[in-house]
């Protein structure tokens, strides 16, 4: 991997970590010690909702202000095993709801391209850490996109593994089904890299499988199908349009076959993800009860006081999901809504499988447009219809990867590849051959640099 060395990240979170509230906690560097082994020197910026033992863990909420992990997530013991370094714990929005890293308790991260923007959500913290030099790589978790929309707002390479192929143990839970740990880098081969050591089954995480290959095969482009979906290009924005075209054309150039596809059901996908996200939240959040962990509101007896302190510690967005969730989990609506929406579900991966019977990789926009200024947040509802590009492998399980793809109005552009279950290994080879053959060096700054803009 191509590491940028202790003491230039230091100096990085030195010059930078106060105006971007990139990290929220930083483990001093004498304290830092990696190891012998593949990663040795790699160091990592870690989501606040991953477990690292001694560090805080607030998952971005008041609800676990001053709360320290009493063990290892799987792949920080995985990572510093072979040598990789934690630096520090990275903001987030509460509980990894959010687009923008504006639902953070503790202050908004800022863009490292454009500090009047959002670096996306909601693992913002590890997409700006990692764009400013602050870090080697991070780690994020992707729900419904929250490690490809930061990083395809930040030009840097956000990748989603195939569902169980990282395992989720000491991941906080936000929906379980669709909940993936995330990798952000500069490169598409240091993925590869962390990927070798993190990826595989574990005992501890029962929906965990095999680690497919992560060994670079190359990729030939006239080997390839690639489908596009014609739904997606009939509305695509005039920001990311050229970068698209652009690519397909050069993936054409280099022979590869580029096969239309019709996805019908993709105006549903929001509403799917909304309803399977928010009743597995409702659920999983009934931890913070006020009883266990840290914040509690007294109240006179259990109820009130679990009562008092969800009011009290929980933000707005993390309430209006428990609501939500609770709601379409309640007798008189579940047939209608959450049976409903696993239904879809279910329809939208047999569409998914079979492009996958057509065609080797499919190419969409990430994003629907740039990073949007924080003045300007659309308000909550349009918030959600942010991540129509990449609900769909975390309904899927399918892996995908935002790349950058040039720049509109001075600001990164991302493309999202998405590949059919376990092919991560195709997936990142992809990638790095658009690294190599389309990204234009001259329109996007690898790995930019807060100081240089
Ligand atoms: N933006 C999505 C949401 O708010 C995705 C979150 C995620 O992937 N953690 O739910």
């Amino acid at each position: 991997m191509e590491t940028l060395g202790k003491k230039e990240i230091y100096a990085g979170i030195a010059a930078h970590n106060t105006a971007l509230n990139a990290y929220l906690q930083v483990v001093p560097e004498t304290a830092t010690q990696g190891g012998a082994g593949p990663l040795s020197g790699v160091c990592v910026g870690v989501k606040d909702n991953i477990a690292v033992a001694g560090l805080q863990l607030t998952c971005g909420s008041k609800f676990l202000e001053g709360y320290i992990a009493p063990y290892n997530a799987t792949v920080i013991d995985r990572l510093t095993a072979a040598g990789a370094t934690v630096v520090g714990k990275c903001n987030m929005d509460e509980f990894a709801m959010g687009s923008a890293t504006t639902y953070s308790a503790y202050g908004d991260v800022l863009n490292p391209w454009d500090e009047e923007r959002t670096p996306g959500g909601s693992s913002g913290g590890s997409a700006a850490a990692v764009a400013a030099k602050m870090c080697d790589v991070a780690l994020g978790s992707d729900t419904g996109g929250s490690v490809r929309q930061p990083a395809s707002y930040c030009g840097i390479y956000g990748y989603k593994p195939t569902y169980g192929t990282l395992s989720r143990y000491g991941l906080t839970a936000f929906a379980s089904s669709l909940d993936q740990i995330g990798v952000f880098a500069r490169r598409p081969d240091d993925i590869r890299e962390l990927m070798q050591v993190a990826a595989g089954r574990d005992h501890h995480d029962a929906t965990s499988i095999e680690a497919p290959s992560f060994g670079a095969k190359g990729f030939s482009p006239s080997e390839m199908r690639i489908g596009v979906i014609t739904e997606y290009e009939k509305n695509m924005s005039a920001a990311v349009r050229p970068a698209y075209d652009r690519c397909i054309e050069k993936l054409k150039a280099a022979g590869a076959t580029i096969v239309p596809l019709s996805f019908p059901e993709y105006d549903t996908v929001i509403s799917v993800y909304q309803v399977v996200a928010t009743a597995e939240a409702s659920s999983n959040l009934s931890r913070f009860d006020g009883i266990r962990y840290t914040a509690r509101a007294e109240g006179c007896g259990f109820r009130e006081t679990t009562a008092q302190s969800r009011g009290r510690w929980f933000g707005p967005e993390v309430k209006r999901r428990i609501l939500l969730g609770t709601w379409v989990l309640s007798r008189a609506y579940y047939d209608s809504y959450y049976l409903r929406a696993a239904k879809v579900r279910t329809v939208i991966l047999k569409r998914w499988q079979e492009f996958f019977r057509q065609v080797e990789l499919v190419l969409t926009p990430a994003t629907a447009g740039i990073a949007f200024k924080r003045a300007e947040q659309p308000d909550t509802f349009a918030l959600y219809l942010e991540d129509i590009f990449t609900i769909p492998a975390n309904l899927t399980g399918m892996p995908a990867i935002a790349v950058p793809a040039g720049t509109h109005d001075r600001m990164p552009v991302g493309l999202q590849l998405t590949a059919d279950l376990s092919k991560d290994g195709l997936l990142l080879d992809a990638a790095a051959w658009l690294e190599k053959n389309f990204m234009d060096f001259a329109t996007i700054e690898r790995g930019c640099r807060h100081d240089t803009i």
